[in-house]
């Protein structure tokens, strides 16, 4: 589904983040990129997203270069650390959002329809009308995550979504996202620096080091250093 093939990325600062990086994530499948940080995974992410150019290297999506795609075209949703919710709207427009512009935008009413799907995956509906400052930091995560899938996405991007939570609600919401993931069968990448968090979620790891992938296997498999 995804192939990320000897992806290379140097910073104008002349620092080499990605060194000839390979990888394949099978359809349907969420893969962790494990690793310290600096290692490159956000750079990997935000390259597949679109949001940053390679230096070298192509990335396919079922077979087809995206690198001269524009983000919006990539059919990917995206999850940030940071939430990254729109503050002056609503819960409820801040999942519609992505379905009420671009080219192929629908009307509010109908987007409410189809967002209404995603509201109830990630148990959102009693704080639909909350503006996301009066949310607590789980609840941001489940209204960022209905928005990255509202449109149907091919694949979701998730960048540390877990990292601002307390370690009860990291434990909750990452089973709550290996749930939703594997209900709509999208193909997930999940960015981490955490070993258990890795472990738990994951049907794939891919294990980085500065700019290179050492080892890529299933949870049960994997060679990790105490
Ligand atoms: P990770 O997500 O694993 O923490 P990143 O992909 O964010 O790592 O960063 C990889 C390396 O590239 C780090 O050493 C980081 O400091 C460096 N880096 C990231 N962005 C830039 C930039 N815009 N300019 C220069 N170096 C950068
Ligand atoms: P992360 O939380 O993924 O590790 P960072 O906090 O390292 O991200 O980086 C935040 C932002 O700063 C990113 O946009 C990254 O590209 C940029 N950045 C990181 N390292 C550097 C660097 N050495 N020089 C310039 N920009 C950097």
């Amino acid at each position: 589904m995804i192939k990320i093939e000897k992806l290379n990325k140097v910073y104008e600062n002349g620092y080499e983040a990605l060194k000839s990086v390979d990888l394949e994530v099978p359809k349907g499948a969420l893969m962790s990129l494990l690793g310290p940080s600096g290692c490159g995974k956000s750079t990997i992410l935000n390259i597949v997203a679109g949001l940053l150019d390679p230096t070298k290297g192509d990335i396919k999506f079922d077979g087809e270069s995206v690198i001269n795609k524009h983000p919006k075209d990539r059919d990917i949703g995206m999850v940030f650390q940071n939430y990254a919710l729109y503050p002056h709207m609503s819960v409820l427009e801040n999942v519609i959002f992505p379905l009420t512009v671009g080219s192929n935008k629908i009307k509010k009413q109908e987007a409410v329809k189809i967002a209404q799907k995603y509201i109830d995956l990630t148990d959102i509906s009693d704080i639909k009308d909350k503006k996301p400052k009066a949310l607590s930091g789980g609840q941001q995560q489940r209204v960022a995550i209905a928005r990255a899938l509202v449109q149907n996405p091919k694949i979701l991007l998730l960048d540390e979504p877990l990292s601002n939570l307390d370690a009860r609600l990291r434990i909750k919401i990452r089973e709550e996202i290996r749930s939703i993931v594997k209900k709509l069968g999208v193909t997930t990448v999940f960015v981490t620096h955490d070993q258990e968090e890795a472990l738990s979620i994951s049907d794939y790891i891919a294990l980085m080091d500065k700019g290179i992938i050492q080892q890529v296997d299933i949870p049960q498999n994997l060679y990790l250093n105490p």
